[in-house]
């Protein structure tokens, strides 16, 4: 991660064909395209990569979490069991269909804690959301069971994990509804982009219509088109998706160099007294994408990465103190400061954040310091780092 480190002529030569050719919309204008479909194009090898029968590209991450919400019919007043370790996109998603995000511990996977999920499940709940974070994933059949005997959408964001496993499959296809993103700092990246992917052909039919205004795109005039139900744009475009292709192309050798470059750091910090690391439940692969660890407290785990900063040691966080990923910096969530008004029943459902408390997910993210595993360094360049790395938490003890 991320994949923008390695562009080179194969992203150039796909984005230069949308050029030459013209159409940058991914929809219509059949005559003037002259074959030139390259988000279809995209689609169909990111069917093959996870192994799934439908897959809808859409303009983000984000948007894919909701289309894919959508598309399962979460909407106003439903409730949607999601980790407090994770991305604002997570809640950010769930919100825009009226929906409750309720926020539940992590375990030492990072990911959904089973038990914390069937804790918090209520008449309202609709869904439960697994986010794979940092390469690795939940206790899929765990949670899988828990969808199953109490009737919940399950929905699987993998933004985090492309090339991972579980139990042989593929990351983002095991739950009703995988989502990607393709932003500009991940494994594969559009620029900007996301993809939904569901064996369920309703689902799918749901995210396509869904995704382009509500479309039903049946024949080849768009203007004879109807619409089914409400829609809104959440379309990728083929520029985008040019970049897209060429990337994903490459992911087996990504991922490669993520494994070599995650083994040999690894390797390093295992001799180091101290040092765990983070859970892959039984049967599953990480995409290497990152390195968790942690530390004995949360106070040595700040030692270390002040000895890291003093060593010139980067990519490296503490998301306890980050305001992006961990619940205890989102204050504009807590406090619902919006734009525009927010209907009672989601201020109402939101309130248990105003108290409560997460120590289980603190215990675990205050001593967890994440290390993003880059394609670009060297061979050369990860020794020295790993070397680097294992003598900066050696200082400390
Ligand atoms: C990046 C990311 C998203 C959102 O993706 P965007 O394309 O940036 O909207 C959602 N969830 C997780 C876990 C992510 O890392």
């Amino acid at each position: 991660m991320p994949g923008f480190e390695l562009f080179s002529d194969l992203e150039r030569n796909e984005v230069n064909d949308v050029l030459d050719n013209g159409v940058l919309m991914r929809y219509g204008f059949d005559g003037m395209r002259n074959g030139h479909w390259k988000a279809k194009e995209l689609e169909a090898e990111l069917e093959k990569t996870f192994e799934s029968n439908h897959v809808q590209l859409v303009s983000s991450g984000t948007a894919a979490v909701s289309v894919a919400l959508a598309s399962a019919g979460v909407g106003a007043g439903d409730e949607v069991i999601m980790p407090t370790f994770t991305f604002v996109a997570s809640f950010e998603a769930i919100m825009m269909l009226g929906a409750i995000p309720v926020l539940v511990d992590i375990d030492d996977t990072l990911t959904l804690d089973p038990k914390s999920v069937e804790a918090a499940i209520t008449p309202k709940t609709k869904a439960v959301m697994v986010v794979q974070m940092c390469g690795s994933m939940a206790n899929m059949d765990a949670l899988k069971s828990i969808c199953d005997n109490h009737n919940l959408v399950f929905v699987e964001d993998a933004c985090q994990a492309i090339g991972g496993t579980y139990k042989g499959q593929p990351l983002g296809s095991i739950a009703d509804l995988g989502c990607f993103s393709f932003d500009f700092v991940k494994t594969i990246t559009c620029g900007e982009g996301g993809a939904v992917v569901t064996n369920n052909k309703d689902y799918y039919i749901n995210a396509d219509h869904y995704s382009d205004h509500g479309h039903d795109h049946i024949g080849h005039d768009r203007g004879a088109e109807t619409h089914p139900f409400l829609g809104y744009n959440f379309r990728i475009s083929e520029l985008h998706a040019a970049v897209g292709l060429a990337q994903v192309r490459r992911l087996p050798e990504f991922i490669a160099i993520q494994k070599r470059n995650y083994t040999i750091l690894r390797n390093a910090l295992a001799r180091v007294p101290g040092v765990t690391f983070r859970r892959v439940p039984k049967g599953g692969e990480e995409s290497y994408a990152f390195l968790n660890f942690f530390l004995p407290d949360a106070e040595s785990a700040q030692k270390v990465m002040a000895a890291f900063k003093e060593n010139g040691i980067d990519a490296c966080w503490n998301y306890y103190q980050n305001n992006w990923h961990y619940i205890r910096k989102w204050d504009h969530l807590k406090d619902l400061k919006s734009l525009f008004p927010i209907s009672n029943e989601v201020r109402d459902g939101l309130k248990y954040l105003q108290t409560k408390t997460f120590e289980q997910s603190d215990h675990y993210i205050s001593r967890n310091i994440s290390c993003l595993i880059k394609l670009s360094w060297t061979e050369e360049e990860v020794n020295e780092r790993a070397e680097k790395m294992a003598k900066a938490i050696k200082s400390i003890f």
